[in-house]
């Protein structure tokens, strides 16, 4: 198999959104199938977009799915540095060798000109073309000045390795810029000459690349130098409609999902099936298992729809697949940021006790706020709650008073305090009181817990321990006297 040697080269503009982090994941997982290279390059030459910070989020986040990069950033690497902007003169070589060549020119047309031409072209209804006015005489290359492409426009025919043979009048090759005034390259050329710098030989990125590309081919011609494997991704489309995922559609950036208490195996496992399969029914991949079956013909050469409750149920896999392969020791680290404020004050111990009964509940992490609150503090009392629950409300209060009279006679009974002898105490509770389970144990799971599900009973009381479990039946017990006094 041929090395690829790749790249991500995010462009540090802010929020990541999920979208460019599958541009990651599909080079990388290629990378490391064939032993190649994938390289982290920071596109930073557009400098009205460029934010402060965006370039460390982009490496949290690589870090956290567990993207290794091979050259880049922190790591450095034989083609440093890795910043496009610390390699402005490189470009600036590149294009004057272009402009020896006769396939590139300095160009001094002010820009209030090149808006006449826009317009004058509108006007007549015809293409704007910059190649249609390029100037007669062109001048030596000053600073500030931009160095454009000579276009050679021709039908041009490539391959790209997800959408299959392409082709490409002249009607959309120009004389692109190169340089741009700032000094700074453009992207459509910096990538070209850093790709070749850096051995790239497969290039994985967005489908809106696809446009530019027969300006791209007319590049590595100009410059002779071969054209890399092509891969178009094609977007991930907004759980509705037809449109690109956006913020506006719910996608958050991939350390906002971390935050949320998404897992990053589960993360890699949903970006990289967002789009991709390997032919089989199998949705659980551990990134092994991913760079073992990937293949970029499996790539789906239409958009791939966002859905969130898929990416929750993948989470709620992977918890449970980690907590059996791991134990609940190990697992229980990853959760630490996510208890209530109230389980401050508790114990490591009790709290992996805690998780020991829900965690097979999760959908994400932080679901243990909102799930596990009464294990640490006594619940909201809401007596009419509980007179509503559906099968609460089927008895008398005299009747709910009983019943709850009898369960805190069994279980005050009970000496050793375990999931054993509760699950005996609580059956013959419902031998003698002859309810059935789920009249029975909703009242006591709602007493306890005031919460709309619980783990199952004995678990659950058990975990509370005999005093809390008493006190708050018993307070409920009170309530229901008072009531009916
Ligand atoms: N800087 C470009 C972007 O962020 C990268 C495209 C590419 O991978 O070549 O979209």
């Amino acid at each position: 198999m041929k090395k690829i040697v790749t790249r991500f080269a995010p462009s540090p503009t802010g929020y990541i959104h999920i979208g460019n982090v599958r541009s990651a994941i599909y080079p990388y997982l290629a990378a490391r199938q064939s032993g190649g290279t994938f390289i982290l390059r920071i596109e930073d030459t557009d400098q009205a977009r460029y934010v402060e910070g965006a370039t460390d989020l982009i490496m949290d986040t690589l870090k956290w799915l567990g993207l290794d990069w091979d050259e880049g950033p922190e790591v450095g690497g034989p083609n440093a540095p890795y910043f496009q902007t610390q390699r402005k003169n490189l470009y600036l070589q590149w294009a004057k060798k272009l402009i020896a060549n006769g396939r590139a020119y300095a160009d001094p047309t002010d820009s209030n000109t090149i808006q006449g031409y826009r317009d004058s072209d509108n006007a007549k209804k015809i293409p704007y073309l910059y190649r249609n006015h390029r100037p007669e005489i062109t001048p030596e290359w000053q600073p500030g000045m931009p160095i454009r492409f000579k276009a050679d426009p021709k039908p041009r025919k490539w391959h790209d390795e997800v959408m299959g043979d392409l082709s490409a009048g002249p009607e959309v090759q120009d004389d692109i810029i190169l340089i741009k005034k700032d000094g700074l390259p453009t992207y459509n050329f910096a990538h070209i000459v850093d790709d070749f710098l850096m051995n790239v030989n497969m290039v994985a990125r967005g489908v809106e690349y696809l446009s530019s590309t027969p300006n791209y081919l007319a590049l590595y011609e100009a410059f002779g130098i071969d054209q890399p494997l092509l891969v178009s991704l094609p977007h991930i489309l907004a759980p509705q409609g037809n449109k690109k995922l956006g913020k506006r559609d719910g996608a958050k950036s991939a350390t906002e999902y971390r935050d949320d208490g998404i897992l990053p195996e589960a993360m890699l496992n949903y970006l990289a099936c967002l789009g991709w399969n390997d032919g089989t029914e199998q949705e659980i991949y551990t990134k092994e298992e991913l760079i073992k079956n990937f293949s970029l013909d499996h790539i789906q050469n239409s958009g791939a729809r966002y859905d969130e409750v898929k990416l929750l149920w993948m989470n709620g896999q992977w918890i449970r697949k980690l907590v059996s392969e791991q134990g609940i020791d190990k697992f229980y680290v990853r959760t630490v940021d996510f208890w209530p404020n109230s389980a401050e004050n508790f114990d490591d111990n009790y709290k992996k006790r805690v998780l020991s009964i829900i965690y097979d509940r999760l959908k994400t992490l932080s679901d243990l706020r909102e799930m596990t609150t009464y294990f640490f503090e006594d619940p909201k009392f809401d007596i009419e709650q509980l007179l509503a629950n559906k099968f609460v409300k089927k008895f008398s209060e005299q009747e709910l008073f009983s019943m709850l009279e009898a369960t805190i006679v069994k279980l005050s009974s009970i000496n050793n305090w375990n999931e054993e002898n509760l699950k005996i105490a609580l059956n013959e509770l419902l031998e003698t009181t002859g309810k059935k389970p789920a009249e029975l144990f909703s009242l006591i799971r709602i007493s306890v817990s005031f919460a709309p599900f619980s783990p199952a009973l004995d678990l659950t009381l058990n975990v509370l321990g005999k005093e809390t479990t008493l006190s708050r039946l018993n307070k409920v017990k009170t309530a229901l006297v008072l009531d009916q006094q």
